[in-house]
């Protein structure tokens, strides 16, 4: 039923059999999925993808699974708004947001990404998942885990946001706390997955779990009407999302879905995590792993596996990184709120200062076309905006009382 032709060595080329695995054992270099896209390009269409249901598995031919799709059923296909107001604020003629902050049941695009690890665990038999996450990944895979019977072991480093903690934990999986950043504890799951036999979706499962992130791609262009944008502006973690963004457009072009394809590809760091954009902004692939310290604490990994490939992708599209500080992620998080209604986590914050400056250096160019990837719901990281809000106006029960305000409020 599958389209997938194999595994396949992003270094050296050498292909292996679908299996939970995700390194080369001969140049330990990452494994990615390998499609049959002559036989995708007779079964798919822009007819067919419009008759499904509006969710992630419209694309199902370009994902990696065997069967039915078991995960996910209520995941993706976001909508695609344009932004004019936010347009207008930031000085640009032609803007969209992607809006990942609703539709999911997690609330971030997390679960793209578990819907098909998931569903591909199944189709392996696992009985037990588990993930190293920097938040979202945990609330994710504890949810959709739950619905789907797994036994589930998810792996946080200790300082996550209380929020994003209780919005895991209700599911009942098995939390685990470390004392450490987000590195540490990937190394940690890394030997816990040579140990165990439990489907880690973003380590034994990684080659499966991030192919989801291509329907972030798959639906911009669809809802563009099947066009691509000029820019798309995509934050990064490992930079695992900005690659698929780019790989789901290539995909499209060569089935013959997408007729022309020039998209530049941007990507958004925060400051105080930016070892991609510090890279791209020096002109070199060589990623320096840094020590995280910022409020977007869902982009916090500050040796990203995929962030030489991230860069790489940059370069080749033409495009350009951006990082940006605590207080820009706060004020475009305001923005995005009052000017469009949108109330983002950390990471869109991200997203959208680094735009601003991308824009004012000239990089995005105020003409043409460009999506940013809003990635969380806001209600997820309400502790970063703690005193940076307006306060409300405290009255006592009385018209009096109130007329009181009212005469301030509109006075100045
Ligand atoms: C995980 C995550 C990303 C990006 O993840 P990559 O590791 O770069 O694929 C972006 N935004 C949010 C909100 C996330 O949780």
């Amino acid at each position: 039923m599958g389209h997938v032709k194999g595994l396949k060595c992003r270094e050296c080329g050498r292909e292996y059999a679908v299996d939970p695995i995700y390194v080369c054992e001969f140049c330990f270099g990452p494994l990615e999925v390998a499609y049959d896209y002559a036989s995708i390009a007779a079964s798919i269409s822009r007819e067919k993808i419009v008759q499904r249901p509006e969710n992630l598995w419209r694309y199902r031919e370009l994902l990696p699974i065997d069967g039915e799709p078991q995960v996910g059923l209520n995941s993706g296909y976001t909508p695609l708004i344009k932004a004019d107001n936010l347009a207008k604020a930031i000085g640009i003629d032609e803007l969209y947001i992607k809006d990942d902050t609703v539709v999911h049941p997690t609330l971030s695009f997390k679960d793209r990404v578990v819907a098909v690890a998931l569903t591909k665990a199944k189709e392996f038999n696992f009985d037990t998942v588990a993930c190293a996450s920097t938040g979202n990944l945990a609330h994710s895979v504890s949810a959709h885990g739950a619905r789907a019977g797994f036994n589930r072991f998810i792996f946080i480093p200790a300082t996550l946001e209380a929020s994003k903690i209780v919005a895991s934990l209700v599911y009942e999986p098995n939390l685990i706390a470390v004392d450490g950043n987000y590195d540490e504890v990937n190394r940690l799951c890394s030997e816990v997955a040579n140990k165990y036999r439990w489907a880690f979706v973003n380590i034994n499962i990684r080659p499966f779990y991030a192919e989801g992130s291509k329907t972030i791609g798959f639906e911009i262009a669809e809802q563009l009407g099947w066009q691509a944008p000029d820019n798309i502006v995509v934050p990064c973690a490992s930079g695992s999302l900005l690659t698929k963004v780019w790989k789901a457009l290539k995909e499209f072009k060569e089935i013959g879905i997408l007729k022309e394809l020039n998209t530049k590809i941007y990507g958004s760091q925060a400051t105080g995590c930016n070892p991609i954009s510090a890279a791209v902004k020096a002109g070199t692939d060589v990623i320096r792993p840094v020590k995280p310290n910022t409020i977007a604490k869902s982009l916090a990994i500050g040796n990203p596996a995929d962030g030489f490939y991230a860069s790489q992708v940059i370069r080749e599209t033409g495009g350009h990184a951006e990082d940006v500080s605590d207080q820009e992620i706060i004020d475009a998080i305001k923005l995005l709120a009052k000017t469009e209604g949108i109330f983002a986590e950390t990471a869109g914050g991200v997203t959208l200062a680094a735009t601003r400056k991308l824009i004012e250096s000239g990089r995005i160019k105020r003409e043409g076309r460009t999506v940013i990837c809003i990635t969380g719901n806001g209600l997820k990281t309400q502790e970063a905006l703690q005193g940076h809000t307006t306060m409300p106006h405290h009255i006592k029960p009385s018209l009096s009382s109130f007329e009181e305000v009212l005469e301030k409020i509109n006075g100045n």
